[in-house]
């Protein structure tokens, strides 16, 4: 599980948080939790939507990086719609997105959910398998 550190509310010791992301029921969701060592304050919370960019190179470098390819490159306009709808972009930059989509699995299985919603079929790849990941990697 990913993980990062903040300073614990109750006595200011540093502690780790666990978290991870969830699609439920089309809904993309990630969570948090918890224990401090110190004093044994135990936090739990869900936050909806993506997950913030600085906590995904964690989720990637676990589960690797993923690509969401469109089955039918032909039907651009409401593949477009998704993107935008979803990730709070502009045209623009949603056709920009379009020709190299990658995240995290969890983050393009709810874009895809979207496309399966306006009858898209598209595919995840990813792309530690495919090899091109390589040198523009974190280099963890
Ligand atoms: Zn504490």
């Amino acid at each position: 599980m990913a993980q990062y550190t903040q300073i614990c509310s109750e006595c200011g010791a540093t502690g780790i948080v666990n978290y991870c992301q969830h699609l439920i029921g089309g809904e993309l969701l990630w969570s948090g939790q918890s224990t401090c060592e110190s004093c044994g304050a135990n936090i739990e919370f869900d936050d909806r939507g993506d997950l913030p960019e600085e906590l995904k190179p964690a989720i990637l470098a676990e589960e690797g990086e993923w690509q969401l390819v469109l089955d039918d490159r032909n039907d651009l306009v409401p593949a477009l719609r998704v993107i935008r709808e979803r990730l709070q972009v502009s045209l623009q930059e949603s056709k920009a997105i379009l020709n190299d989509l990658r995240g995290t699995k969890t983050t393009l299985a709810w874009i895809q959910d979207g496309l399966r919603q306006v009858n898209l079929s598209s595919t995840l790849v990813s792309c530690s398998r495919a090899g091109n990941i390589g040198e523009m990697g974190q280099g963890q």
